[in-house]
Parts: structure tokens; sequence; C-alpha cells
């Protein structure tokens, strides 16, 4: 499968990573839109939100616990970040593999862009 975020996970592409285990992998946005901006994603290839199954549960609950630990880590935790995951055409996804955007190190604005 021609999936750019399977092959940063399996260390075809290079990226930041920052955090892995045996189930999820996250890495500095390549264009980030806020002082931290890191992508979470499972290993296992999914394409949107649309396709979780029920045997997905835990480990869409473990990428928002990686989210946390990563801004933990960053500093950010306190004072606050979003976390976003778009999902298809209206709402900007460009990269077919569920990830969780991790955002913060400034002020962000509601309602988003
Ligand atoms: P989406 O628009 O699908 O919600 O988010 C995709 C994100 O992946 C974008 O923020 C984009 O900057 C990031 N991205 C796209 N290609 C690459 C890449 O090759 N490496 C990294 N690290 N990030 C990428
Ligand atoms: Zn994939």
């Amino acid at each position: 499968m021609d999936c750019l975020f399977c092959k940063i996970a399996q260390k075809k592409i290079p990226a930041k990573i920052i955090y892995e285990d045996e189930h999820a992998v996250a890495f500095e946005d390549i264009n980030p839109q806020a002082p931290v901006h890191a992508l979470i994603i499972p290993k296992k290839h999914i394409s949107t939100g649309l396709d979780l199954k029920e045997e997905d549960n835990a480990l869409v609950g473990h990428l928002f616990q990686v989210a946390s630990r990563i801004a933990r880590e960053k500093g950010i935790a306190e004072r606050g970040f979003r976390l976003v995951t778009n999902t298809n055409a209206e709402s900007g996804q460009s990269v077919f593999h569920i990830h969780i955007h991790l955002l913060g190190g400034r002020r962000m604005h509601w309602p988003p862009g």
C-alpha cells in the first residue's frame, strides 16, 4: 500500500520521531502550525476515523495517552493544547492514515479555521 505515514512508521521515509512503541508512532509535523506540532499515528493502517472498528477502541485510547505524554514532555500540558483529527475532504485531511495533530505552545483560536 502506498501510504506516506505507513512508510514513516516503517522508517522507509525519514521523520523526526519523538515517540514509538509497539502500536503507535509520533513525529514532528513537517509544516508546523504551532511551536509544538506533532502527529500521533497507529502503526496499523486505518484511513480515517470513519474506518475505526470496535476492535480499535483500545488503540484510539492509547493514541490519546501518547498525545498526553508528549504534551507533558514538551511542557505544554498545564498551559493547554489542542488535539485535531481531520476527516475527509472538507476538513482538509490530506494524508489518509489516521492521525492526531497535537498543537500547542501558543494560544489557539476558536472557532478553528
Ligand atoms: P491532515 O491535513 O491530513 O490532517 O494532516 C497531514 C499532516 O501531515 C500535515 O500537517 C502535513 O504538514 C503533514 N505531513 C505531510 N507530509 C509529511 C511528511 O512527509 N512528513 C511529516 N513529518 N509530516 C508530513
Ligand atoms: Zn498507512
